[in-house]
């Protein structure tokens, strides 16, 4: 979500700053700016949209000689998208651009409008400022110290000072943040798809400390004393970075499941001893936001189907809140891709600190929840860019269900295990037998598209398929679409059922296929058009059905989620929306 990034060095810093911010945009803004400095200048850009529009502001000639600046993508969260209220902000001799929210930013305001502050946007961002210059001591470093002692919340803060120009600094909490460093130059960003062009040599700076940059070095602080981190050094695949011919990430990214699934699964198909055992544990909860928590759901009714486990489902920004009483023995299974999902950290945390096991699935090896998580398994998506997520969403369902398995093993609830390996091991090829149905998915989509409304029905393990294929139609296509358990919907949802409204049912389980068919039947009846997805044994022959190879309940889904992606896909292509970019997403949450 919206992101920052920063350079000192000998070399252009406009560009180094705009291709960052390129590269951030996969996380989602709506309004962009830049603040370039040399020793006797600076200059404040912003523009509210594409960073397109930031750039056509500048001219580019004219600013060659800024050697060091700080850039940032805005989510807003206080404030309109306006200029105004874009980033850098500055007050008085302080200028900074920040992530994340100051949740006493009013208080604060308050307090300093009676010293004399005047503000000029909306923001919690410009109360930072202002009060950084309120605290303004001799050593910058006390005046942060003083400062972030007194702000309630989460931030990434880039700053620069007109009183120490010669440095930038920067602080974090809850908000990721990491520096990059070549011999002459010095970055900082949100992550380092931003700056990994430049170097690959990183420090990850956690909560609490202060770094001071200049371009020949960098100290990092902790309560004022100076302190060694490790330098990480981290080749990341470009080529993620290119479309490969697609016309979106989106749809480069579902191509790359069979790829994708091979390389996550291969080290466990080859020794199953390699995911953890966690037969132990009474009961699971599974934590996360958005598509990782439907992952979970999936994960969900395997385990209570297949492996007498009970698991709670929550999601993150509740779970954290809760008063949960851990009288059993409990394991707290975390997912995000990014790793820096703040809800999903804070859960983390707050099971941490409750003396619970915490054990993480994740794309991002750097990130923060795949540093402090007891123990963490790694889905090998590569980068994903596309906002709406489809490899990793489709990686976690694969990882979990493997998970579950063996679980179900270690149980010696099934004695055989080899048989359900094998599925899993002709997964990359059957998935790839799915997607290439294109055509299928276009036929969908053209009797989709032009609606407004729809709603995906399902019963069980089919329900938690249903919830992520409605998520992917709103989020790309901006149909308003509902998941619903199939069986719950005649209890009032069936009156909203009208001509020619989508209706896509989900038919996998034999047990009660006949009872999922029969609320297809009944929406039918009051005119809906009905979509199925369902297998080649349990196929109903009607005009719109897309039929995937059945397969055991710990595979199925994997062949389920790449049909409702591509309908989504093929449905917002239709709409001419911004598939990878879809309006007010951003990619990894990293606000509350
Ligand atoms: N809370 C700040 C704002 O609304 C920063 C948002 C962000 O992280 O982009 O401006």
């Amino acid at each position: 979500m919206c992101g920052i990034v920063g350079y000192i060095g000998k070399n252009k810093a406009v560009n180094i700053l705009l291709d960052g911010l390129k590269k951030l945009e996969y996380r989602g803004y709506d309004s962009a700016g830049i603040a370039l400095y040399n020793d006797s200048d600076q200059k404040i850009i912003k523009s509210v949209g594409r960073i397109k529009n930031l750039e056509e502001k500048l001219n580019l000639s004219s600013l060659e000689k800024y050697k060091k600046g700080i850039a940032h993508t805005r989510w807003a969260t206080h404030g309109a998208v306006t200029e105004e209220n874009a980033h850098p902000h500055k007050v008085g001799s302080i200028t900074l651009v920040h992530n994340g929210i100051i949740e006493n930013a009013d208080i604060l305001r308050e307090d300093l409008k009676e010293k004399g502050y005047q503000f000029k946007s909306d923001t919690d961002t410009e109360v930072v400022a202002a009060l950084l210059d309120f605290n303004l001591e001799d050593d910058f470093l006390n005046t942060i110290e003083k400062t972030i002692k007194m702000l309630k919340g989460s931030y990434a803060l880039g700053i620069i000072t007109d009183q120490d120009k010669d440095y930038i600094y920067v602080v974090k909490k809850d908000s990721p943040l990491v520096i990059g460093i070549n011999d002459e130059e010095k970055f900082f960003a949100s992550d380092i798809t931003a700056i990994n062009t430049y170097t690959n040599h990183f420090i990850f700076l956690d909560d609490g400390e202060i770094a001071k940059i200049n371009e020949k070095e960098v100290k990092i602080y902790q309560h004022l004393i100076e302190k060694n981190k490790d330098i990480n050094t981290i080749d990341i695949d470009l080529e993620s970075k290119n479309k490969n011919g697609y016309a979106h990430y989106m749809l480069k990214e579902i191509n790359e499941e069979p790829i994708v699934l091979e390389k996550t699964l291969k080290p466990y198909l080859e020794n199953i001893e390699l995911l953890p055992n966690i037969s132990d544990y009474s009961v699971i909860h599974i934590v996360a936001c958005g598509s990782a928590m439907y992952a979970g759901m999936v994960a969900k009714y395997i385990l209570e189907e297949k492996t007498n486990t009970e698991v709670i489902v929550d999601v993150a920004s509740e779970y954290r809140y809760k008063n949960i009483n851990y009288n059993r023995k409990t394991l707290v299974i975390l997912i995000s891709q990014s790793g820096e999902t703040a809800d999903t950290i804070a859960a983390m945390r707050f099971a941490k600190l409750k003396k619970q096991h915490t054990l993480a699935i994740v794309n991002v090896k750097t990130s923060t929840i795949a540093r402090e998580a007891d123990e963490v398994l790694f889905i090998e998506a590569g980068e994903e860019i596309a906002v709406a997520t489809t490899k990793a969403y489709l990686l976690q369902v694969a990882l979990l269900s493997l998970l579950c398995l063996k679980l179900a093993y270690d149980k010696k609830i099934i004695t055989e295990i080899t048989p359900y390996l094998n599925e899993f091991k002709i997964l990359p090829k059957l998935v790839k037998e799915v997607i290439d149905k294109d055509s299928d998915y276009q036929k969908i989509a053209q009797e989709v598209y032009q609606k407004n409304n729809s709603f995906f029905i399902g019963r069980k393990i089919d329900y938690s398929y249903c919830l992520e294929g409605s998520l992917k139609l709103k989020e790309v296509s901006y149909i308003h679409s509902e998941a619903y358990q199939a069986g719950e919907l005649k209890h009032g949802t069936i009156s909203l059922i009208e001509k020619d409204m989508p209706v896509f049912g989900i038919i996998t389980d034999h047990d009660i296929y006949e009872k999922t068919l029969s609320n297809i039947i009944e929406v039918e009846s009051r005119g809906a058009k009905t979509i199925i997805i369902t297998t080649d044994k349990l196929k109903t022959n009607r005009n719109l059905e897309i039929i995937v190879k059945d397969v055991s309940i710990y595979t199925q889904g994997i062949l389920i989620v790449p049909t409702l992606q591509l309908i989504s896909y093929y449905v917002a292509l239709l709409r001419g929306c911004d598939i990878d970019k879809p309006r007010n997403l951003a990619k990894s949450v990293t606000v509350e």
